[in-house]
């Protein structure tokens, strides 16, 4: 069994990961920590309150395993709490600073951490197919990436709209100058060394993930969506299973998916 201590479990993920984590069978839930008191809906649990806690320096020990999805301040804090009481870290935040990855880096050279903006299967196939159609296809392709989700998400554009940016930068040679968050005014004829980044936010959507390649008279539309959280949250639980028997380093999903 893995112990399993969750980081931001009052939330939207944190809830789907509880949710998976007890169908799984394989994991042993020894926190719930939130600043935010126990919600009264959540998953029907017995004994729920009992794990329930504002206080993570009070739970986390070695040989936890961490997964936390909840604000760069905390994921900041729960690497830092990790590397110093030898427990592994699954971390999902988005809207990090160079700040907060140097402080994940620094964890990681003691516990295993992994990092991932999206933990979905989908759109680790998303991330191969836009890869292989840029190599196919010439630069006066136009690339746009169109992310939608919820009217509650803090950052824009999302992480996964991020990485899927700076694939297509590397792709095309291009440097981090060139990316283009939305247009307003008399921007003129767009120039072909652009990659277009536009956030839409609103409703419920729990992510949204279109990549346009135009050409002339054709263009092709690489898309993801995800319609519940479980799709993370199954993400989550193999990268915790994961960590759980990695030694200390910085991962990625595709370490997972390689096996
Ligand atoms: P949410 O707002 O529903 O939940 C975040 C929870 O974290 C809240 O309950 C909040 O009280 C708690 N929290 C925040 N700061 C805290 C602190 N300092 N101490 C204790 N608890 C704290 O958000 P969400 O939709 O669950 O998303 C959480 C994060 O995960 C966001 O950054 C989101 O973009 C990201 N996310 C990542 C993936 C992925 O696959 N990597 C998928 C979905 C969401």
């Amino acid at each position: 069994m893995i112990s399993l201590v969750l980081v931001g479990a009052a939330g939207r993920m944190g809830r789907a990961v509880e949710e998976a984590a007890r169908a799984a069978g394989d994991f042993e839930l020894r926190a719930l920590v939130d600043r935010a008191p126990l919600p009264p809906a959540g998953p029907p649990a017995p004994g729920r309150a009992a794990l329930w806690t504002d206080d993570a320096r009070a739970v986390i020990r070695g040989r936890d395993v961490v997964i936390e999805f909840s604000s760069p301040e905390s994921c900041r804090g729960i690497a830092a709490l990790c590397a110093e009481r030898g427990a592994s870290l699954v971390s999902g935040t988005s809207g990090l600073s160079a700040e907060d990855e140097n402080v994940l880096r620094a964890a990681a050279r003691k516990v295993p951490v992994l990092r991932a903006s999206n933990f979905s299967l989908g759109v680790a196939a998303l991330h191969r197919a836009l890869e292989s159609a840029l190599k196919a296809l010439p630069r006066g392709w136009d690339v746009e990436i169109i992310e939608r989700h919820h009217r509650k998400k803090a950052d824009s554009p999302s992480g996964t709209a991020l990485s899927l940016a700076s694939l297509a930068l590397a792709a095309r040679g291009l440097p981090a100058g060139a990316l283009r968050h939305g247009r307003e005014g008399r921007v003129g004829e767009r120039p072909t060394d652009e990659i277009g980044v536009h956030a839409v936010r609103g409703g419920s959507w729990v992510g949204d993930h279109a990549v346009l390649i135009a050409g002339e008279g054709e263009w092709i539309e690489l898309r993801h969506v995800a319609q519940d959280r479980g799709a993370f949250a199954a993400g989550a639980l193999a990268a915790a299973r994961f960590v759980a028997r990695a030694g200390p380093g910085l991962y990625t999903l595709s370490d997972v998916l390689r096996g």
